[in-house]
C-alpha cells in the first residue's frame, strides 16, 4: 500500500514515481541514495537536521532528483487505498504542505526486543545484544542471533545465517562440555 520499512528491499516498487523518507540519519540517507536511482523524485523529510554521515549527505544533496525538508514533522499520510501523499509541517514557521507521493519509506530507527535480557546480557547503547562472530553473548552457554543483536543489515537471509551459525556453535559449546 507504499509504506515501507525497507528501502533495499522495496525500492524498485517506486519506479518512475514521487516518494518520500522520513528520518534524517544514515537508515534515511542511505534509503534516499536507493531510491533516487529509481524513483522520478525523492522527498526527504526530517525531524531534525541531517545527522548521517557527511559522504552520504553530499551524495543525497547532489541530486536534482531529491528535495529535502528538515526540522518539519510528518502530520499524516493520506490515502484511500493506497498512498497519495503526506502532510508536514515546518517546526519553525508552522507552515504546512501537501506532498504527493506513492509511498513513503520509514527510517526513523529500530528497537530490539532486548528487555527479556537486559540485565543479564551485554548490550549496546541502542539495546542490541552485544556478540561475537560465533554468536557467543558472552554468558557461557547462551547466544544469539539476528536482529536482535548488534549484527549489522537486519534482512531475513542475515537472520538466518546468524540462527545456523548460532545452533552451530551452540552444538559445538554442548558437546565440549563434560
Ligand atoms: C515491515 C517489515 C518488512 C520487512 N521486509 C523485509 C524484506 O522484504 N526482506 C528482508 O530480507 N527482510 C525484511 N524485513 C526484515 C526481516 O523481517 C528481519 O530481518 C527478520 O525477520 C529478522 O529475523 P529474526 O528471527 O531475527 O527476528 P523476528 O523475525 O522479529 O523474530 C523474533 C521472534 O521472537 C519472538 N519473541 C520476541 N520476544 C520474545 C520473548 N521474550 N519470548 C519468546 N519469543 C519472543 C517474536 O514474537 C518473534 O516471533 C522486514 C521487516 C519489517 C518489520
Amino acid at each position: 500500500m507504499g509504506v515501507t520499512y525497507c528501502s533495499t528491499c522495496d525500492a524498485p516498487l517506486f519506479a518512475d514515481l514521487d516518494v518520500a523518507v522520513a528520518g534524517g540519519g544514515n537508515s534515511a540517507l542511505v534509503a534516499v541514495i536507493d531510491l533516487m536511482k529509481v524513483a522520478r523524485k525523492v522527498y526527504m523529510v526530517s525531524l531534525t537536521p541531517l545527522t548521517g554521515d557527511e559522504i552520504l549527505q553530499d551524495k543525497v544533496m547532489s541530486s536534482p532528483k531529491v528535495e529535502v525538508f528538515t526540522e518539519y514533522k510528518i502530520l499524516r499520510i493520506v490515502g484511500e487505498s493506497a498512498v497519495e501523499a503526506i502532510e508536514i509541517e515546518s517546526l519553525n514557521t508552522g507552515e504546512a504542505r501537501r506532498l504527493s507521493v506513492a509511498g513513503i519509506v520509514v527510517e526513523i530507527g529500530l528497537l530490539p526486543n532486548s528487555k527479556a535480557v537486559i540485565d543479564t546480557l551485554e548490550t549496546n547503547r541502542i539495546g542490541e545484544i552485544v556478540i561475537d562472530s560465533r554468536c557467543r553473548t558472552g554468558v557461557a552457554g547462551v547466544f544469539a542471533c539476528g536482529d536482535v543483536t548488534d549484527v549489522p543489515f537486519k534482512q531475513v537471509i542475515v537472520a538466518a545465517g546468524e540462527g545456523a551459525k548460532a545452533a552451530l556453535s551452540a552444538y559445538d559449546y554442548i558437546i565440549n562440555q563434560r
